[in-house]
């Protein structure tokens, strides 16, 4: 029997998104052979606005069942996973749809190859272009609103985050965030693999205001240079009013968030200082320890 190349879309929005595109990749491999997959993309609902965002993946397969066979399994993973018939275009737990086999063209009762909606849905597109260069073209021609609705939140041959990892992280910045603005803090540093963080904050005198002469005089704090890194995986973005370099704050500042999976962790400047550096692009994917701002202290 040939192998025949085919390429499945795959689209989840309800329970555990990353757990269930897992789940769909690993029940690809019963199918056929997977021979690549795409990043995850983060993307707007498609034909009923009124629904939780989708997380979209496109798998490459070599497989050899026929189209129909192939539409038939792909509907029976579906079921395994769980999805119910529900309302077309509305919530599901998984959603794979045939976008291509070979060249072949298909349009009877069952099956319509290529998929019926290919050339109209960037979130089919746009994964399906990053691992096949012939569809750059067909991706590009569509509206600049739908691209930017699709959004990479995973490196390429990376693992995805998981929502749990992802709100453990969320949590622990916001405590130490918390922990900061008390104000008892003097220096933290967080270790953790390669990576590390240390912040600082000069001892304040509470009953007497600081004056510009102050550091000349008496103040040993050297200047220091802190890196704020990215503590997740996601898209950056600068907070509003947005932070420029040379700006300096007298306390804690917000300046941008970093946003995975629905959820937005903001960056803050951890205290007083002065931005010398914004290191990552607004609106850009950010990975995990890259560094964001960097600060002066003292
Ligand atoms: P959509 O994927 O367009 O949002 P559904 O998943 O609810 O909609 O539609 C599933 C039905 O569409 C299947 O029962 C199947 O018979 C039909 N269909 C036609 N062509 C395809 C295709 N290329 N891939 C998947 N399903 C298809
Ligand atoms: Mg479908």
């Amino acid at each position: 029997m040939s192998e025949h190349s085919a390429y499945v879309g795959i689209g989840t929005n309800a329970g555990d998104r990353a757990d269930n595109l897992s789940c769909a990749l690993r029940e690809l491999r019963s199918v056929g052979r997977l021979v690549a997959s795409s990043s995850t993309y983060r993307t707007a609902p498609w034909g009923r606005l009124d629904q939780a965002e989708f997380l979209n993946v496109v798998a490459s397969l070599r497989t050899e069942l026929s189209p129909h066979d192939l539409l038939d399994s792909l509907l029976a993973i579906e079921r395994r996973l769980g999805r119910t018939a529900g309302e077309r275009w509305g919530p599901r737990i998984i959603d794979l749809d045939l976008l291509l086999y070979d060249d072949l063209t298909i349009a009877d009762e069952r099956l319509r190859v290529p998929h019926e909606h290919l050339a109209e849905r960037a979130f089919a597109l746009v994964p399906l272009a990053e691992l096949d260069h012939r569809f750059a073209a067909m991706r590009d021609a569509l509206p600049a609103s739908e691209l930017a609705g699709v959004i990479r939140v995973e490196r390429e041959g990376g693992t995805m985050m998981s929502s749990e990892i992802a709100s453990a992280i969320s949590e622990r910045v916001r405590a130490l965030a918390n922990f900061l603005s008390s104000g008892d803090a003097v220096r933290v540093r967080i270790l953790r693999g390669e990576d590390e963080i240390e912040v600082a904050r000069r001892q304040q005198h509470a009953d007497r205001p600081r004056r510009s002469s102050d550091r000349a005089v008496g103040d040993a704090t050297p200047l220091r240079f802190d890196t704020i890194k990215a503590d997740l995986v996601g898209v950056f973005h600068l907070s509003r009013p947005a932070p420029f370099e040379g700006e300096t704050f007298d306390g804690d500042r917000e300046l941008g968030y970093v946003e995975a999976l629905g959820i937005r962790t903001p960056v803050h400047s951890m205290g007083a200082g002065r931005l010398v550096r914004i290191a990552a692009t607004d609106e850009a994917p950010v990975e995990y320890g890259q560094p964001l701002f960097s600060i002066a202290r003292g």
